[in-house]
């Protein structure tokens, strides 16, 4: 199960920059399809021959505004090593606290949503602690997350705000060091 390129929103679609809405709770079963479909489309891009074939781009992760949905739904899915997945699917996630040391990735981020390339330092928090809906198991969980799903899960609550990562990207400086941040290769 995944969405075809065409039906993923691009950032030259006005769509892209509204806000999403919380998803009410129980989760709605057309919601529930959604989540799992997201999750799947997530698993799907990063199999290669599917994604050849299917001319889907790998990705780790999808807020549900990208599929024209307005609605606060993520799915990430991360092979961390061999024998560790960050599997999830959340509705309605809110970031409880932070740190103040910041982190980002050392060759900038990307995204399902924009095709052009935008290279630059994207400052994310090192870790978060997260409340959200989980709708694998359809119930309230608290994430704590740090590096790379961190950063992951960052980029995709922006979408909810319709911010798009080269937002934060330092303009007049697009490399320019930031302090104390911890550098994910
Ligand atoms: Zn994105």
């Amino acid at each position: 199960m995944f969405f075809k390129s065409n039906e993923i929103i691009q950032d030259t679609d006005a769509l892209i920059r509204e806000h999403s809405e919380k998803v009410s709770l129980p989760l709605s079963q057309e919601d529930k399809e959604l989540a799992m479909k997201m999750l799947s489309h997530v698993k799907c891009s990063q199999d290669e021959e599917i994604s050849e074939k299917e001319d889907i781009r790998p990705a780790v992760g999808i807020a549900a505004v990208q599929v024209g949905v307005l609605k606060q739904i993520i799915a990430i899915y991360i092979q961390m090593s061999e024998d560790e997945v960050i599997e999830l699917a959340i509705a309605n996630p809110k970031i409880l606290s932070h740190s103040v040391q910041m982190t980002y990735l050392k060759g900038g981020e990307g995204c399902l949503s924009v095709e052009e390339d935008h290279p630059g330092y994207v400052p994310r928090y090192a870790r978060i602690k997260v409340k959200a809906y989980d709708c694998i198991h359809d119930h309230e969980v608290i994430l704590r997350l740090e590096g790379y799903p961190a950063i992951v899960l960052q980029h995709e609550m922006d979408h909810f705000k319709g911010v798009l990562f080269y937002d934060h990207i330092n303009a007049v400086n697009p490399w320019e060091p930031i302090e104390d941040a911890i550098v994910i290769e």
